[in-house]
Formats: C-alpha cells, sequence, structure tokens
C-alpha cells in the first residue's frame, strides 16, 4: 500500500512510499481509509518541529472503512466506518483516562507522530480508540471533524457557554470557522467573529455570525465588545497570536471564560488583579476524548455542522503540503485515497 512518509530530504519532507502492512495484533483493526485530511500539524511534525521522525506515516483525520479485525475485538466490526484521531490511544487507567480526561493522558499516543496515522492507503487502528462515523456524515467532512470539529466543539464545551450568552470566537480560519458553528448551531450562543481578514469575516457572517471585528480597521475588539455588550460570557481563541489571547482577557465580563485552543510559542499578558478582582478563568482546551467526537461527529450528521472541504489525489500531497506552508490554502484540504 501507499503511504505518506515524513522524509527531511523530499520536497515538503514528505514522500509517498510502498509500505508493507503488517499483521494485526490483540485489540487492533485494520482500516482501509478513504479520505485524510492535511493539517498544519502534520507540517510541523514533518518539519521536525516535535523533533526527528523520519519514515512516520503521517495522518491524524483519516476516515476509513474496517477490511479486518484482530480476533479479540468486539468494539468494531468490518464495514464499520471510523476515525484515525490525532488521540490515537491513551493508557486507559491513569487518573485523566479514568476522568473523562483522556486527552492529557501522559502517555497518550499521537496518529501521524507516535504511531503510523492515516495518510495511507490502510492504517492499523487501536479499535477501542477508533471512533466510529455515523451515517449520514459524508466522510470527507467526517475527516476535517476528527481534528478541527472536535476540538473546536470542546473548546465551546469547555467554556461552558449557555443558550442566549455571547461567545467571542478569535481566529475564523479552519478552527475558528467551524467553532462558530458549533457555538451558534449547537449552543444556541450569540458570537462574535474576530479577524484580522475580512474574507474570513464576511464567510464568518455567513455562518451565522452575529457581530464581526476586525480589530485593524474598526478598533481593538476587547473595547468594541465591552461597549457594545458590557463584555461576552466567554471567549475561544483559535488565532495563533499572542495578541488575540491579550484582547480575550479584556473582552470578557466579570467571571468570564477565556479558552485557549491557537497555540502561538509565547508567553499571553494577565493581570493578576483582572484575574482576581474580576474572577476570569483562562484555561486551555486540547482537541477532545472518544465522546466528544462522538458528539461532533453527531452534530455533522445532522447538517448542524458542515466543513468546507475541498479533496486532492494522493500524487498531490507535495504540492498540498506546500501550498499550506505557503498559506494559499482556504479551507481544508483532504486526500482522496479513491481518487486517481
Ligand atoms: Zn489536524
Ligand atoms: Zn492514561
Amino acid at each position: 500500500m501507499r503511504a505518506v512518509v515524513v522524509n527531511p530530504k523530499a520536497k515538503s519532507n514528505v514522500e509517498i512510499v510502498e509500505k508493507e502492512v503488517r499483521p494485526l495484533k490483540s485489540g487492533e483493526a485494520l482500516v482501509d481509509v478513504e479520505y485524510c485530511g492535511v493539517c498544519h500539524t502534520d507540517l510541523h511534525v514533518a518539519a521536525g518541529d516535535f523533533g526527528q521522525v523520519d519514515g512516520r506515516v503521517l495522518g491524524h483525520e483519516g476516515i476509513g472503512v474496517v477490511s479486518q479485525v484482530a480476533d479479540d475485538v468486539t468494539s468494531l466490526k468490518v464495514g464499520d466506518r471510523v476515525s484515525i484521531a490525532w488521540m490515537f490511544q491513551a493508557c486507559g487507567r491513569c487518573e485523566y483516562c479514568t476522568t473523562g480526561r483522556e486527552t492529557y493522558c501522559r502517555n497518550v499516543q499521537n496518529a501521524g507522530y507516535s504511531v503510523d496515522g492515516g495518510m495511507a492507503e490502510q492504517c492499523i487502528v487501536t479499535a477501542d480508540y477508533a471512533v466510529k462515523v455515523p451515517e449520514g456524515l459524508n466522510p470527507a467532512q467526517a475527516s476535517s471533524i476528527t481534528c478541527a470539529g472536535v476540538t473546536t466543539y470542546k473548546a465551546i464545551k469547555v467554556s461552558d457557554i449557555k443558550a442566549g450568552q455571547w461567545i467571542v470566537v478569535y481566529g475564523c480560519g479552519g478552527l475558528g470557522n467551524l467553532a462558530i458553528q458549533y457555538a451558534k448551531n449547537v449552543f444556541n450562543a450569540n458570537v462574535i467573529a474576530v479577524d484580522i481578514n475580512d474574507d474570513k469575516l464576511s464567510l464568518a457572517k455567513e455562518i451565522g455570525a452575529d457581530i464581526t471585528i476586525n480589530p485593524l480597521t474598526q478598533g481593538d475588539a476587547e473595547e468594541v465588545i465591552q461597549e457594545q455588550l458590557g463584555g461576552a460570557h466567554a471567549a475561544v481563541v483559535t488565532a495563533v497570536s499572542k495578541a488575540a489571547f491579550n484582547s480575550a482577557v479584556h473582552a470578557v465580563r466579570a467571571c468570564g471564560k477565556v479558552v485557549a485552543v491557537g497555540l502561538p510559542s509565547d508567553t499571553m499578558d494577565l493581570s493578576i488583579p483582572r484575574l482576581v478582582l474580576d474572577g476570569i478563568e483562562v484555561l486551555g482546551s486540547l482537541v477532545g476524548t472518544r465522546r466528544d467526537l462522538e458528539e461532533a461527529f453527531q452534530f455533522g450528521a445532522e447538517g448542524k455542522v458542515v466543513p468546507v472541504v475541498q479533496t486532492r489525489c494522493l500524487h498531490d500531497v507535495q504540492d498540498v503540503f506546500e501550498e499550506m506552508e505557503q498559506g494559499k490554502i482556504q479551507g481544508r484540504m483532504v486526500i482522496d485515497f479513491k481518487q486517481e
């Protein structure tokens, strides 16, 4: 089978190789991959930003159909459509795993980084950790929910937003776009979208944002939000920008929550009086659990959340990585393994 692996000597640090699939071990299933999204995280892995993993099969936005299961597998059967997500497997026994916080397991395995991932014609998964894709959900769109969808859905859950309250989403790209849809259509919140790109803001408006703010032309988002609404009840920051984090801290009202999803390698300014006197909370949120992904998929299947995806054939993978590196891509690029 063909697989996209890390090779620092190849164009965009990736190449397509022919690989033999090993026999299944206890608890495993073989998945014939249909689609796998390409994410900025893949670019970081391929570039060695998290450590050199030459030869690793990339991909954590995989969707495919089970073609074989080990004898002892009971959670999956041949023909099931499942996901291959960043949270590939956790230990299942530690204090995080047993309290609904498995993404923070200290022994977590990540697809396409610490284990071979879904950017290949076939992928071996740990059956109990592969989440089933519900009927009625387009598999190419499901690939996007496997990463961006579940990440933003979980972040909004963490924000504890209630129907009718105001939530501000910083960054309206691949993540923010889905955050707006989940906030609006699943949590019934009122949404303020903040981005420095007018194209992204008009898309945000189209998919349901009630207020859009471009800080470059309309003034600081936190000031506009405080002035118009007396502050938001929560903020979700998907922007990879220190400025967005600093603005979010001032955009929420007293007892508001700021949920961090974007990951700039930076520190944020957080005044201790602001934290104490206004009782605000700042929380990190990392992808989502299997249960979160099941729920995120279900809302996709119900049509409440529609990811914007574009499919490409496997041969194009180096070009896709290059285009992403150069910021030329709008929406999500998904490799279609059936397209030649
Ligand atoms: Zn991803
Ligand atoms: Zn664990």
